[in-house]
């Protein structure tokens, strides 16, 4: 392996950092420390076990290189990784260099980023335009309350602007939609199979709810953001979805059960008031719940507001630039249908965009995840030129 940051990302891929076992996080963490030290970062480390109070570590580790610039920029990474899973045809913990691609899990999700950043601060560290942080965190497979919400959270680390290197490289995100999940419960009167006219069974109540929702479902698609979708979706433009996405009810075949629920995830779009479409919601229902007759009840269980970074601001259109000076032509900017971890930052007023090497086809998450190596020294090259 010739480059840095190949030869970085093998050493990072080795050690499994397996989000849901807290494994490798140490020692990973000290090899990304090193990292830092070996091109003349000062580096701290914040974690929040005394917090948590489940005795695991999770060590956040922050680079700092600080030229006496106006403004700090800060650079988020995560060395956290989902579980391999079954079926790989390589060592997921050894990376495999094979036709412009390298394999491994996390090689893509997130432990490029940590390689691509280390190598832009490596070449470019002499003359800058920003003070860079660049942040290294667990648990951000597991939500990142205590990775990156920690670090900006308790540890109030100070940042102007960020970038969440976290991401596609085809397309500069500057939002994400926001999220409403919760239940909808049918109640009935549970009873003997055989005398289903002493019942009263909630399924086929749920059932029809469900089948009515397909019109709600249409009305959220048709409600499109100002902002574009990710290239290769379905529209321009991002839209409202509503997806059912559990489903219980009864505990036996000859009970009819007392009561039948399911569970959905409702995307609002980044630049809707997430207010508005949680009383859309309750609306919808409330007529629907009338119309049928049913007996049954909206609960709300999860709400996560969206955020978009205005496309005009000076930190988009210098990021855009950076991009124009790598691939001839400024990429697109656009939202993600998925979450993305900018809203640690949107939600204390910082601007943010998400970019990285993170293809849609490299299976992150999936077994053989791999990073495409031109999406890799890209990605060092938009960062160092963001920064030079
Ligand atoms: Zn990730």
């Amino acid at each position: 392996m010739t480059s840095y940051e190949l030869r970085v990302l093998e050493e990072l891929v080795a050690i499994n950092t397996d989000s849901t076992r807290k494994c490798g996080y140490e020692e990973c963490a000290s090899v990304i420390a090193g990292k830092m030290k070996e091109i003349g970062l000062k580096v701290d480390v914040y974690d929040p076990v005394d917090i948590v109070g489940d005795g695991k570590r999770r060590p956040n580790v922050v680079g700092t290189l600080d030229i006496g610039a106006e403004e700090t920029l800060g650079l988020v990474t995560h060395y956290d990784v989902v579980p391999p899973g079954e079926g790989w045809h390589r060592d997921p913990f050894r990376l495999t260099v094979e036709g412009g691609r390298a394999y491994g899990r996390g090689a893509a999700d997130d432990k490029s980023a940590i390689a691509a950043c280390l190598g832009a601060l490596s070449k470019t560290k002499e003359s800058g335009k920003y003070n860079v942080k660049l942040i290294a965190s667990p648990d951000e497979e597991v939500g990142g309350r205590w990775g990156i919400g920690y670090v900006l959270g308790e540890v109030a680390l100070k940042l102007d602007c960020g970038v969440v290197v976290d991401a596609m490289p085809d397309m500069v995100c500057i939002g994400a939609s926001g999220i409403i999940q919760g239940e909808i419960r049918v109640r009935g009167v549970q009873g003997h199979a055989g005398y289903p006219h002493r019942a009263d069974n909630p399924i086929p109540k749920l059932a029809a709810i469900i089948k009515d929702f397909e019109a709600f479902i249409r009305q959220r698609e048709s409600k499109l953001s100002k902002i574009d979708a990710p290239p290769g979706s379905p529209k321009n433009k991002v839209w409202g979805r509503f997806s059912f996405t559990m489903l219980g009810s009864g505990e036996k075949e000859n009970v009819i059960p007392p009561k039948a629920w399911a569970r959905f995830d409702m995307r609002v779009l980044p630049d809707e008031p997430i207010a508005e479409a949680r009383s859309e919601l309750a609306e919808y229902f409330r007529k629907k719940q009338e119309q049928l007759g049913i007996d049954a009840e909206l609960k709300l269980l999860h709400e996560d507001t969206g955020f978009l970074t205005p496309p005009e601001s000076p930190f988009v259109q210098r990021f855009r630039r950076a991009t124009a000076s790598v691939f001839g032509k400024p990429l697109p900017l656009g939202a993600s249908l998925g979450g993305d971890d900018g809203k640690f930052l949107a939600s204390r007023g910082i601007p943010v965009v998400s970019y990285g090497a993170i293809a849609e086809d490299t299976r992150f998450h999936g077994t053989d995840e791999f990073v495409y190596l031109k999406d890799l020294f890209n990605l060092r090259d938009v960062i160092s030129e963001l920064i030079k």
